[in-house]
């Protein structure tokens, strides 16, 4: 078996970023041979990650090519990813699909605030296509299974070495099969969009005082999945509260236009049982 030590120390690196992964956001992955993958386990925190705990080992190939036919629900659809565990900690990411997909041996997911003021504006996709012309964008999709099919549809698009895709009022993700240079890319498109917007730090303390409208409408699915909770104490709820204010307030700033979630997808992403799992994790 590969040693995942390096995958571990990226991933934990990552998820201590608290511009990059808020609490239990993210998720990243590595393909061990022909068949095997080691992804993070859905609600546990990145940054916790280690060779003892914080991921599952999966057989890929079968996550793969269960996408091949088409799914029905989102509850079936998890249930299933479920069965192609092999060892390891709790349930696999419920983004475990598009991570067997990406034919690259590293995928690493975020959720960049930087990023976010443009994928979460509605300007942000036009600048973003001139700042990274051989990127692929994701417009607005429920994470899961229709976010990993989405990918499957566009998997033959991905023809660099390093795959940057951008998902929009979601994040990012970059897959190589070399370690280092999917993690700096990852972090220097984070720097890169803090520096073209001229955006100031991301400080957790500094955004405490949420603007009231984000109680009312969400720029991406981990705040529908917080504000259900009912814990504001918990590192879920300030995290990612904190981050959709800072994104929030410097869209803003910014002179671009938020682009909220449809009521619609909102339902949707409320009704999921792969998100009520990620939560229940939280409570406890
Ligand atoms: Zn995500």
């Amino acid at each position: 078996m590969n040693d995942l030590s390096e995958f571990v120390e990226v991933s934990s690196k990552l998820g201590s970023d608290l511009s990059l992964v808020q609490a239990g956001g993210g998720n990243t992955s590595q393909k061990i041979n022909s068949q095997l993958m080691a992804v993070k386990s859905s609600g546990t925190f990145l940054r916790d990650i280690s060779l003892q705990k914080g991921f599952c080992i999966l057989n890929y190939e079968d996550v793969k090519n269960y996408h091949d036919t088409p799914v029905d629900t989102e509850t079936k659809y998890s249930k299933e990813i479920n069965k192609f565990v092999q060892s390891g900690n709790g349930r696999p990411s419920m983004e475990s699909g598009f991570h067997a997909i990406i034919p690259r041996k590293f995928v690493l997911h975020s959720h960049p605030v930087y990023l976010n003021v443009l994928l979460c504006s509605q300007e942000g996709k036009s600048i973003l296509k001139t700042l990274y012309p051989d990127s692929l964008f994701i417009g607005t999709i429920a994470p899961g299974m229709k976010l990993s099919m989405k990918i499957k549809s566009i998997v033959n698009k991905m023809n660099d070495d390093i795959c940057i895709l951008f998902l929009q009022n979601h994040g990012l993700i970059t897959a190589s099969d070399n370690l280092e240079s999917c993690y700096e890319i990852h972090k220097n498109i984070s720097a890169n969009v803090k520096k073209e917007l001229s955006l100031p730090k991301f400080i957790l303390e500094n955004n405490q005082d949420i603007d009231p409208i984000l109680f009312e409408k969400s720029l991406f699915p981990d705040q529908i999945v917080f504000s259900d909770s009912g814990d504001r104490d918990s590192d879920g709820f300030k995290e990612n509260f904190a981050a959709a204010n800072y994104i929030f307030v410097q869209i803003n700033s910014s002179g671009l236009t938020p682009l909220f979630l449809k009521s619609q997808l909102i339902d949707y992403i409320r009704s999921m049982d792969s998100e009520k799992y990620r939560l229940n994790l939280k409570q406890k």
